[in-house]
């Protein structure tokens, strides 16, 4: 009897838990709460792709996220465009004591929270374990283009026609070393480094394409947050 008690008390559990969430009655921490902002400094989690799905269909989410992350965000005005390469909900790229060379890049706002994540959680942390420093710039090809993919004259736009990508070239850490492509690419201890934030972006981007994927990304990594996942 004891045991059959139990039992449905345990399965009544989970159905009490989602009644006081949908009613408003209980929440579970941000972090673990659905429909709360993405917390762009916790420890990435299940809900964390799923939150940064979102900003692309509810644009006031990923603001959101920067507000309840405590990181300031610089929104940019939309500009519409007659030839497919409008620039919405966009802002301008900032690191957390990281400076972009030549400048700091126009990017979507789900790009600059994707950047945040992959710039806490992967780049310093491979950083220090490479290097024992910290990497205090990046340098970058750009941003915003409109143009398709591969420079074509037909076919789809390319994610940079939106400013949804960004080109990586390299990494200077605090000691004052750089590392960056294609040079290093196969070089031992920066080459794995690199690898490893190749590896780390495909958590946090949708495409990270770099000297694997093919010869027009062999001197730079291509992170974007578009529709097409490829890690290579
Ligand atoms: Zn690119």
């Amino acid at each position: 009897m004891l045991r059959r008690t139990m039992l449905v008390l345990l399965l009544l559990a989970p159905v009490a838990l989602a009644g006081a969430y949908w009613s408003g009655a209980w929440r579970p921490p941000p972090r673990w709460d659905p429909a709360a902002p993405l917390e762009l400094h916790a420890e990435p989690n299940i809900l964390t792709g799923w939150k940064l799905a979102r900003m692309a269909l509810q644009p006031e989410t990923c603001l959101a996220a920067f507000a309840v992350s405590g990181r300031a965000v610089e929104p940019l005005p939309d500009r519409p465009s007659e030839v497919g390469c409008p620039l919405e909900n966009v802002v301008r790229l900032d690191g957390e004591g990281i400076a972009f060379r030549p400048s700091r890049p126009v990017v979507t706002c789900p790009l600059a929270a994707a950047w945040a994540l992959f710039e806490r959680h992967a780049l310093q942390p491979a950083a220090a374990r490479h290097f024992n420093s910290r990497v205090v710039a990046v340098r970058h090809l750009g941003s915003y283009a409109c143009r398709n993919v591969y420079h074509r004259s037909a076919g789809r736009r390319s994610e940079h026609a939106t400013a949804n990508a960004l080109d990586v070239t390299g990494f200077v850490l605090a000691n004052g070393r750089e590392i960056r492509l294609p040079r290093d690419w196969d070089r031992a201890e920066a080459g794995a480094f690199l690898r490893e934030l190749r590896d780390g972006g495909c958590r946090f981007f949708k495409a990270v394409l770099g000297p694997d994927y093919n010869a027009a990304h062999r001197d730079h990594f291509h992170f974007d947050r578009g529709r097409w996942g490829r890690c290579s």
